[in-house]
């Protein structure tokens, strides 16, 4: 690589919102043949909004302040998005709040246990999914999150959220293909729920119920095959796997470890932002060659 078209290209890309560490990265880049991306965030929104309640036991009021109790605790984003569709509600307080990574919240809440989150924290809880196993199929093939609320070890409902597809993600995922790269998306989703968004936009593969550890075991597998790989990733929990591909990618507002661990920053989290970086690393390397 001439310093002069890498400078060339680095200045380019920092018009274009795209943040490149050094050559070495940007040749990587180009060589690229797998991108990892997250569902949350990168190919949607990341705003999910209230869709579903899904009440049997208890009422529907209750339902939601219950799950509004626990969210209040909670900095997930899902927690923003039932918090905002649960807030007409009535009001309780939830004591012993716990977080559990990858599946959901528990807390105490007027004397009673309650449990919100998918199927794994439903069976550490000892709670019976199966009645509501039919709900659970038609919302998750719609794309929807849901989760379960256990009271006192009995599931009694379902809330579901939804998180709109970014109006720019279809074309760019087109042009990626178009690029020879081959999509895998990552996600702590359920497996239904990420194949649903994956069948709408086209994903070459899909890797549900991932958790941030898992990602890094993820790259490092599809680099055993053969595969050059890109991981695009926004948070503290994707540094390990960001460092294990052969391009990180942070995404967004990035968490500064994740910047740290990147070959490539983006400014803005999007699918456009990988699509301009990589033809400007295929320009820069045209150049040069
Ligand atoms: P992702 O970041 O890919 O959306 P996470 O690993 O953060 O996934 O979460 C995986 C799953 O755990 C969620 O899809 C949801 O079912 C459950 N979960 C996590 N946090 C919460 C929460 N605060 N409230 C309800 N469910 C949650
Ligand atoms: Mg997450």
């Amino acid at each position: 690589a001439t310093p002069m078209s890498v400078m060339v290209g680095t200045g380019r890309g920092a018009q274009a919102g795209v943040l490149i560490r050094d050559a070495e990265a940007l040749e990587r880049f180009a060589k690229v043949d797998t991108l990892i991306v997250d569902k949350t965030g990168t190919l949607t929104e990341g705003k999910p909004a209230l869709t579903d309640v899904i009440a049997r036991d208890i009422s529907e009021a209750d339902l939601k302040s219950y799950a509004a109790a626990l969210e209040r605790g909670s900095e997930h984003p899902l927690a923003e998005a039932i918090l905002e569709g649960t807030a007409d509600a009535p009001r309780r307080e939830a004591t012993d709040f716990e977080a559990v990574t990858g599946k959901g919240v528990i807390a105490t809440v007027e004397g009673a246990r309650i449990a919100l989150g998918n199927a794994a924290l439903m069976a550490d809880e000892g709670a019976q999914t199966a009645a509501f196993e039919a709900d659970l199929a038609r919302l998750q093939s719609d794309g929807k999150t849901a989760m379960f609320l256990a009271k006192d070890g009995a599931v009694v409902g379902i809330i579901a959220v939804a998180d709109r597809i970014k109006p720019t993600t279809p074309d760019a995922i087109r042009a990626l293909h178009a690029e020879g790269l081959r999509i895998v998306m990552a996600t702590g989703d359920s497996a239904r729920t990420a194949e649903a968004v994956a069948r709408q936009l086209g994903i070459d593969e899909v890797r549900a119920e991932v958790s941030p550890e898992d990602k890094a075991a993820l790259v490092e597998e599809l680099r055993r095959g053969g595969a050059k790989v890109a991981m695009a990733g926004d948070g503290v929990n994707d540094a390990p796997a960001l460092a294990a591909a052969d391009v990180g990618i942070a995404m967004g507002t990035g968490a500064d470890v994740a910047v740290e661990s990147a070959g490539l920053t983006l400014v803005k989290g999007d699918l456009t932002g990988i699509l301009r970086a990589r033809r400007l690393a295929e320009a820069v390397m045209r150049n040069i060659r």
